[in-house]
């Protein structure tokens, strides 16, 4: 009740009494796309570099509990959907929306799964444009030990590190249409796994899309290019 009434400033730039501001939502608008194998579409895409008011957003959202940025997070994500014509990606079949997992201890110290309401919110947003979508959170990280001391030894312990990426036990997606959603691409690694995973699976991954890409700078400018 009393966060209902308290002030509050952007997310990304602190201008007064609101969530993200239009010139921030607007940062999120300056989709960028990068090869991805794997993917139907050949591409993956963020909605904005991981820079300034992007990433000072990013952060308070994910890191510092500011929640009441998920939907305009998911109307980014939404609108970059759209954008690349998902829907004719999938030629009118359904999609599964898949979130990328986050491991259980990022989740206990949050205190939340910040993609959940994100996926959870953009299928809405794409089920009223007319997207046949629905969130199916398959992917799970499987458990990473804590102490060496867990460890039988050193080669059960580089398996562990090599992929910890799975499906949640029970999941079946064979022959399913895939969007993936994750929050940040650095390396493209969790997204490579991911998608590997689901390929695996017997699942048809159109393409990922995420909130912001970090580093992109350092890319060349022949696997970088803006989205319209
Ligand atoms: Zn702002």
């Amino acid at each position: 009740m009393l966060n209902a009434v308290l002030p509050r400033g952007c997310a990304g730039c602190d201008m007064p009494d609101m969530v993200l501001c239009p010139s921030c939502e607007d940062i999120f608008a300056r989709s960028q796309c990068y090869a991805l194998g794997g993917v139907e579409m050949g591409f993956g895409y963020v909605c904005a570099a991981y820079r300034g008011a992007a990433r000072q957003a990013f952060l308070a959202w994910k890191d510092h509990g500011d929640e009441e940025c998920t939907p305009a997070f998911a109307q980014a994500l939404a609108a970059l959907a759209l954008r690349v014509d998902i829907e004719q990606a999938a030629h009118g079949r359904e999609i599964l929306i898949v979130p990328a997992p986050s491991s259980s201890r990022s989740v206990r110290r949050r205190g939340r799964w910040h993609m959940l309401p994100l996926v959870r919110r953009l299928a809405r947003l794409l089920r009223e444009g007319g997207v046949n979508a629905r969130v199916a959170p398959v992917l799970t990280m499987r458990g990473v030990a804590r102490k060496s001391v867990e460890m039988r030894g050193s080669s059960q312990r580089a398996g562990r590190i090599g992929g910890h990426i799975v499906m949640r036990r029970g999941a079946d997606i064979e022959g399913s249409l895939v969007m993936l959603i994750d929050d940040i691409v650095t390396t493209g690694s969790t997204m490579r796994q991911c998608v590997g995973v689901l390929g695996s699976s017997g699942a048809i991954v159109l393409t990922a899309l995420a909130l912001a890409q970090a580093g992109e700078s350092q890319r060349s400018p022949d696997r970088q290019r803006a989205v319209r």
